[in-house]
């Protein structure tokens, strides 16, 4: 079987529920996505999954959840107003119009293959910069040209974060180093969205802001790159689908010293090569920057990054050594959307059964997978075995996420269920109700088993979580 693409994982999504096209009875909105039924439970158990790691699993790190709508001073003094841009170029053959930075990742909308910047036909208009923030007013008698009601919905949840810092410092009384873990919506006028939900308007990310001394930063930086590649593995990511990339002087963002980004080969069918690999994730070293430029006043050399508009000043008072400083900070960001496709697209795979038919096995971790154990029952007319069935399912329900289906032959339901990646079925049949015991059969394996009813909830958690 050839690596699946991201046209393989939208027809699945569609056809089974994770993904739907935003608003498709009026005739769609451009590049949005709704997440179905087993989309929603993917994403939260991807949340989950990066939230209990984190926050819960190791002792240095708080959560948070910030408002999308802040005071527009925050994107001012951020830079975002004046520097969160794209470089806009118009094609004056087709057209179309392009991210100057990506040009080799789009096709013409209206010649596909002729344009964007590839072919002969194509005529690019000089590049300019397109602020990506999505504008909105505050209050009911705003008007759009009114600066005083002007607002943002952000573009990164990053910022919350930083305008919290001594929120956070004082009512957890923590020491460095410490990190502050926020997932939630953030929103780009992106100019060229699209491939399914790997670029989109509206999006989830999971950041951290790892506060620490700025002689820790580069020891600090490089073990948070290696620990959430391992992160990424745990959630069944193969790695050799994923790449570490090092981002070069000129594209390093003013404020950064350092900044590697986590690839994932999201577009198999591209030439061989590093077109195939695109960013997962972005992990940097922000340095002092974000705590200073939000700081009343803070004390610059060059005086310019002074703010008379903030009423607090973030630095960071160490009492062992009576030093007063901006802490550096280490910024790992990830996209809830890009991982969720990256782990759809590496537990895609396809096995041929007894009768040469080919069935879709989606090879999802039992921690992510939306559905844990599926009950069906072998003859749906017996209403012992019916009755038996969603007796089991009632009791499994509390420990763990599982259905009762009875609407087909029980080959089909096997596959139905193989296809959203539960990871057992388990069925009851004439004999079940003779020997008080049930087959649980293995997604991957195929293989089955006869396992007691009363042992069947302990079997099913060993399985699952260990
Ligand atoms: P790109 O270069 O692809 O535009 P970026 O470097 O601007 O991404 P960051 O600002 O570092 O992205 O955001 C962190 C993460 O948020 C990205 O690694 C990605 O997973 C996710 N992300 C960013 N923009 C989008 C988007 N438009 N749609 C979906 N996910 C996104």
């Amino acid at each position: 079987m050839s690596a699946p693409n991201i046209e393989t994982i939208v027809s699945l999504s569609k056809r089974r529920g994770f993904v739907f096209p935003a608003s498709d009875i009026y005739g769609g909105l451009g590049s949005s996505w709704d997440y179905g039924p087993l989309g929603v439970e993917l994403a939260n158990n991807i949340k989950q999954s990066w939230w209990r790691w984190l926050v819960h699993e190791r002792d240095d790190v708080e959560g948070l959840d910030s408002s999308i709508i802040q005071n527009r001073l925050v994107w001012k003094y951020s830079g975002h107003e004046t520097t969160f841009s794209d470089p806009l170029v118009d094609c004056r053959t087709c057209k179309g119009r392009f991210r100057e930075d990506k040009l080799r990742d789009v096709e013409c909308p209206n010649e596909p293959g002729v344009c964007a910047g590839s072919g002969k036909e194509c005529s690019l208009t000089e590049a300019r910069q397109f602020n990506l923030m999505f504008r909105t007013t505050i209050g009911p008698v705003s008007s759009d040209d009114d600066p005083a009601s002007l607002a943002y919905l952000r573009p990164e949840t990053a910022q919350g974060i930083f305008i919290n810092f001594k929120n956070v410092l004082d009512t957890s009384r923590r020491k460095l180093p410490f990190g502050i873990a926020q997932i939630g919506k953030s929103f780009r006028n992106e100019v060229t969205p699209g491939n399914f939900i790997f670029r989109t308007r509206e999006f989830e990310q999971m950041e951290m802001e790892y506060f620490c001394r700025a002689d820790d930063a580069a020891r600090i930086h490089q073990e948070w790159i290696d620990d959430f590649w391992k992160w990424f593995e745990s959630l069944g990511i193969k790695p050799e689908n994923l790449k570490l990339y090092e981002q070069g002087p000129d594209e390093l963002a003013h404020y950064a010293v350092r900044c590697v980004d986590i690839l994932y080969k999201f577009f198999p069918e591209r030439e061989e090569g590093q077109a195939q690999f695109d960013e997962l994730m972005g992990i940097a070293n922000r340095t002092d920057f974000d705590l200073k430029t939000h700081s009343k006043k803070p004390e610059d050399a060059d005086g310019k990054r002074l703010n008379p508009d903030s009423t607090e000043d973030l630095s960071y008072f160490d009492p062992t050594t009576n030093e007063r400083f901006y802490p550096y900070c280490i910024e790992p960001a990830a996209g809830v959307n890009r991982t969720v496709l990256a782990v759809l697209m590496d537990a895609y795979t396809e096995k041929t059964n007894d009768k040469g038919e080919t069935r879709v096995i989606l090879k999802l971790t039992p921690d992510l997978a939306p559905i844990k154990v599926a009950v069906l029952p072998l003859a749906k007319n017996k209403p012992e075995i019916v009755a038996m069935a969603k007796g089991l399912k009632k009791e499994l329900l509390p420990s763990m996420r599982t259905v009762y289906d009875d609407t087909g032959g029980i080959g089909k339901l096997y596959a139905r269920q193989d296809e959203i990646g539960t990871p057992f079925c388990v069925t009851v049949d004439h004999e079940s109700l003779v020997d008080d015991a049930v087959t649980v059969r293995d997604r991957d394996t195929w293989e089955q088993e006869r396992v007691k009813v009363a042992e069947l909830k302990e079997y099913l958690l060993k399985r699952l979580y260990t």
